[in-house]
């Protein structure tokens, strides 16, 4: 048989180039991971951004769906330096009257604080965080026939109304907002199908297993994924970048972490009419605006649970969330944006010199703009926290072109690798018997472009592996 340099050879070292990785080496075979960047780990970076002696999370920060992946949990992170630590509240949600919502570990807690909601909260998640740990897999996975047909279609009813629709269930303006503020993780439009679909993942993820920051950053997480890897016998470049096929060394297989516009230029020549006529479809979604700071001192919320939270949603309520991300879809810059906010140095000491702090937030724009979102992120956070702009000793800003010159994957300032909707759920990147494979032999797609999207759980990575097996490494 033809002698090859590699077994595998894998371009980009976000969580699910990580993932993929992971599992070629684990089955055996030699692999090459190439990243373009000086660091490993894509949106698993961390770097003092603002002050020395300041970690900021440059992209991702708190980790529900990594302690949640089935691929990553199997994985002896601990023993490779990964530690989590998990906020007393998951997330909060305040309200302009000083009331919050709360998410914590605890159904029955959450459900409690929301009154007269307790019971159809009760209803709505008891059941899903029972069968959890059935449907985990095919839920962060492509669409096939679940091992678990009827939990799967319980799961599949609650999850592909619009949360417009999930939300009209519960009487108060504390359970709809809590529940809007985590369906906004889909960057859509709320009343768009499906978008209740992330809100109940994150929610039912954090009743299981929480929703935990790893010490000293998530950058900690690459570091681990990759000690792992090469203590398996793995190998990794930094700075190469790849712009075309002919840079790789010879091998069976390449899987790349990267997005269809990516993988066009560097394969394209190598793609059906079809595939890249396909690809050349997929669609892009919401960019990001980010804002990290040192601090003086804690966010002084005015609602007193909001200072125990890892995560805090700033939008007030159903309508007014919905309405910032519909504006922002429709290419406009809302005045009051849903903020998305995370304060990792309250837990976690290793972030900030003793007495100070960091804080994390981003809003959803449109893809590209070039507009600065500063003001308006921080107004929403002093809503909620009056003298919160005292407490600034310093700022990092990132817009969406910022964004994209961080990472080659946020294409116009677009996290998830591309839109989640309805017509992108299951079929990203196009529609096709395994997604994972484009439609040239050897050559996958392994990023946050497959299913099951956005998020750092290194399930599309793993899926895309498994697949590669099969096509080429199985007699
Ligand atoms: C501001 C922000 C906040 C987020 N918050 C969270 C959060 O709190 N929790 C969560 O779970 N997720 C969060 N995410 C999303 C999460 O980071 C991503 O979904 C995840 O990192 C995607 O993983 P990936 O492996 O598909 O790609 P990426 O992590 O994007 O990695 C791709 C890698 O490929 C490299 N690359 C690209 N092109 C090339 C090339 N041609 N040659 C070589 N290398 C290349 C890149 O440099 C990068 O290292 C956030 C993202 C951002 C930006």
């Amino acid at each position: 048989m033809h002698k090859t340099d590699f077994d595998a050879v894998v371009v980009g070292s976000g969580p699910n180039g990580l993932a993929a990785a992971i599992t070629l080496q684990q089955a055996g075979l030699s692999v090459l991971v190439l990243e373009g960047k000086p660091e490993i780990g894509g949106g698993l970076r961390s770097a003092e951004l603002t002050r020395p002696g300041f970690i900021h999370d440059t992209c991702s920060a708190i980790h529900p769906l990594a302690v949640n992946s089935p691929f990553f949990r199997t994985l002896p992170l601990g023993a490779f330096g990964l530690e989590y630590i998990e906020p007393p509240i998951a997330a909060a949600h305040p309200f302009d009257d000083g009331t919050a919502a709360l998410l914590t570990r605890s159904v029955e807690e959450t459900a409690r604080w929301l009154g007269p909601d307790e019971k159809t909260y009760l209803n709505l998640f008891k059941p899903l965080i029972e069968q959890w740990p059935r449907i985990d897999f095919d839920v962060l996975g492509p669409l096939t026939f679940p091992k678990h047909p009827l939990d799967f279609a319980q799961f599949g009813l609650k999850a592909l109304p619009p949360v417009t629709w999930l939300a009209k269930a519960f009487e108060t303006p504390q359970a709809k907002g809590l529940l809007a503020g985590m369906a906004a993780h889909s960057i859509q439009p709320l009343s768009n199908f499906a978008t209740s679909a992330i809100a109940v993942v994150l929610m039912t993820a954090a009743h299981v297993r929480g929703w935990p920051l790893p010490k000293g950053g998530s950058q900690q997480i690459a570091r681990a994924l990759a000690a792992y890897f090469t203590s398996l016998g793995g190998k990794i470049e930094t700075n190469f970048y790849v712009s075309s096929l002919a840079q790789l060394p010879s091998s069976k297989a390449v899987l790349f972490d990267i997005t269809p516009k990516q993988l066009l230029q560097i394969a394209g020549h190598r793609f059906s009419a079809l595939y890249r006529w396909q690809l050349n479809r997929y669609r892009y979604g919401m960019g990001v605006f980010k804002v990290d700071w040192a601090l003086d001192g804690p966010i002084p919320f005015t609602a007193e649970s909001c200072r125990q939270a890892g995560t805090v949603h700033l939008g007030n309520t159903l309508e007014e969330i919905a309405d910032s991300e519909l504006r922002a879809s429709k290419g406009q810059h809302p005045e009051k944006p849903y903020v998305l906010l995370a304060q990792q140095s309250l837990f976690d000491a290793t972030r900030a010199p003793a007495g100070k702090h960091t804080a994390w937030a981003y809003c959803h724009i449109p893809n590209g703009s070039t507009v600065d979102m500063t003001k308006a992120i921080e107004n929403q956070i002093e809503r909620f926290a009056p003298g919160f702009r005292d407490r600034i000793l310093a700022r990092h800003t990132m817009n969406p072109a910022q964004m994209e010159a961080h990472n080659p994957n946020y294409i116009g300032g677009d996290i998830n690798g591309g839109i989640i909707d309805i017509g992108q759920l299951f079929t990203r990147p196009a529609l096709r018997w395994s997604p994972y494979r484009t439609s040239a032999k050897g050559l996958y797609i392994c990023s946050s472009s497959t299913p099951p999207g956005g998020g750092v759980h290194g399930m599309c990575g793993h899926h895309a592996a498994l697949r590669a097996l099969k096509d080429v490494f199985t007699p």
